[in-house]
């Protein structure tokens, strides 16, 4: 079997040398053959000499700022602080598109999304484009993923691709339907499966989704975010949405103790990470999908390999974009064609070539069925906003009123004060760049599923239905 192939391979041996720094592309991707499936990958031995197990950890929906170890004064995240102190934490990591099902895209192949296909909740990746876990179930690893959001299913997402275990499981009833799995639930079936399978070169993801609406007041004493709205509503929001990251926190430290009593405990790299943050009513958005500011674009980011340090914190500009080319380049192979990703820990040696690193961010009208009443049957991939992060500065441009907003989020990181009627050279640099990113094709899923009831009932209750 497969397993036994790759335990024939010396992954342990010495590392082939730098190989070139990905490089961080700003011009359009073509479509033309390289999201479409065209791929480096071929079955050969793992050559990197650190661990040979990955553990991507991703907390749906779960803004930096509340995080313990991202500044937040309320402690929600002992068990994600203590991880990062144990690697590196990204003090400046971004989402490049507020929605669940193509945000999870992103991070499993490196590509924006209309390089993968998966533009909307409910609209799945493109089946030929290869993820990381297509790749790692290629080289032999024993793959399993366990997700608590319905847009996560397989049928929405297509994200099952590589996963010789795909759990997502979602019959227990929450609250009124059952359109998502409490993190405990989803923490004790991957806990039993890392048991099983510790001792096999393995990719495992989790899947969180419990700090998505609707907040559960799980009974634990936290109180609100003072850095929120601070009004009486918005203040038992906060409140409960610090308990959802805290009991989602608990279920990390739940899988990490597994994981540090278990086979492969020197052998796992980690990350943690989030699809997007949250809003609660900054620049009038309460939610995440409808708008690109910092607000729901803001994530944790924590990579955790021997290889790169403890107790690090970078600045570096980096994005969910990234994991896959990471992972990759950790166990020595070779990125997905044509990723706009950076390898970080390739990154960390050479920061300089990536301080001014521009990144993308994009969102898309309406979830489908909406789409189609409102724009008729065919979906197309035209955002209805696209932004830009470089350094400090952070413009997003509407493509169909032709208006950009521009920000300094060195000095106002929540984007109050549109400074482009001031920043007129800086306006004209970057209104090209938002345009011809605005234009990029998309390749669009190779078949067509129309929503079921019960996806769509299940989409509305999570609100993607606008
Ligand atoms: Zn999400």
């Amino acid at each position: 079997m497969a397993v036994n192939a790759f335990r024939t391979f010396p992954h342990r041996s010495p590392r082939r040398g730098m190989r070139r720094i990905l490089p961080v592309l700003f011009s359009a991707v073509l479509l033309t053959g390289a999201a479409a499936g065209a791929t480096d990958h071929t079955p050969g031995p793992v050559l990197s000499p650190g661990p040979r197990n990955v553990l991507l950890i991703t907390l749906d929906t779960t803004r930096a700022d509340h995080l313990s170890c991202y500044g937040s004064p309320v402690l929600t995240s002992p068990h994600i602080d203590g991880l990062a102190q144990r690697g590196v934490r990204f003090s400046r990591a971004t989402a490049v598109i507020p929605l669940t099902g193509p945000g999870h895209a992103t991070i499993l192949t490196g590509l924006y999304p209309r390089d993968h296909g998966a533009i909307r909740n409910g609209v799945p990746m493109v089946r030929e484009v290869p993820t990381l876990a297509t790749i790692l179930s290629s080289r032999g690893y024993r793959t399993a993923a366990f997700v608590s959001g319905w847009t996560l299913r397989r049928t929405l997402a297509g994200l099952d691709r590589g996963f010789d275990t795909f759990d997502d499981d979602m019959t227990d009833r929450y609250h009124m339907v059952n359109d998502q799995r409490m993190g405990d639930q989803t923490a004790d079936h991957a806990i039993a499966w890392l048991k099983e399978h510790a001792s096999e070169p393995f990719f495992l993801w989790i899947h969180l989704f419990d700090p998505h609406e609707p907040y559960t007041d799980h009974g634990l004493l936290l109180p609100a975010n003072p850095t929120g709205l601070g009004d009486p509503p918005s203040r038992e929001i906060l409140r409960r949405y610090n308990q959802e990251i805290a009991f989602a926190d608990r279920q990390v430290g739940r899988v990490l103790r597994a994981l540090s009593t278990s086979d492969a405990a020197q052998e796992t790299m980690i990350i943690l990470t989030s699809d997007h943050g949250e809003a609660f009513g900054e620049n009038g958005e309460k939610g995440h999908g409808r708008s690109l500011y910092q607000a729901t674009q803001d994530v944790p980011f924590i990579l955790v390999h021997p290889s790169l340090g403890q107790n690090r914190v970078s600045d570096l500009p980096v994005s969910t974009l990234d994991v896959t080319p990471t992972v990759l380049d950790l166990l020595d192979l070779l990125p997905i064609t044509d990723s706009d990703g950076v390898a970080l820990g390739q990154a960390l040696q050479a920061p300089g070539s990536f301080a001014g690193r521009a990144i993308y961010q994009e969102t898309f009208p309406g979830a489908r069925k909406k789409f189609w009443r409102i724009f008729g049957p065919r979906l197309t991939g035209d955002p209805t906003l696209v932004a830009i992060r470089r350094g400090d500065w952070k413009a997003i441009f509407d493509p169909r009123r032709d208006r950009i907003e521009i920000y300094d989020l060195g000095s106002d990181p929540r984007e109050q004060h549109d400074l482009s009627k001031e920043q007129t050279v800086r306006a004209a640099r970057f209104r090209p760049l938002l345009a011809a990113h605005a234009e990029r094709d998309w390749l669009p899923p190779s078949t067509e599923t129309a929503l079921s009831d019960a996806d769509r009932e299940r989409l509305e209750s999570l609100g993607y239905v606008d």
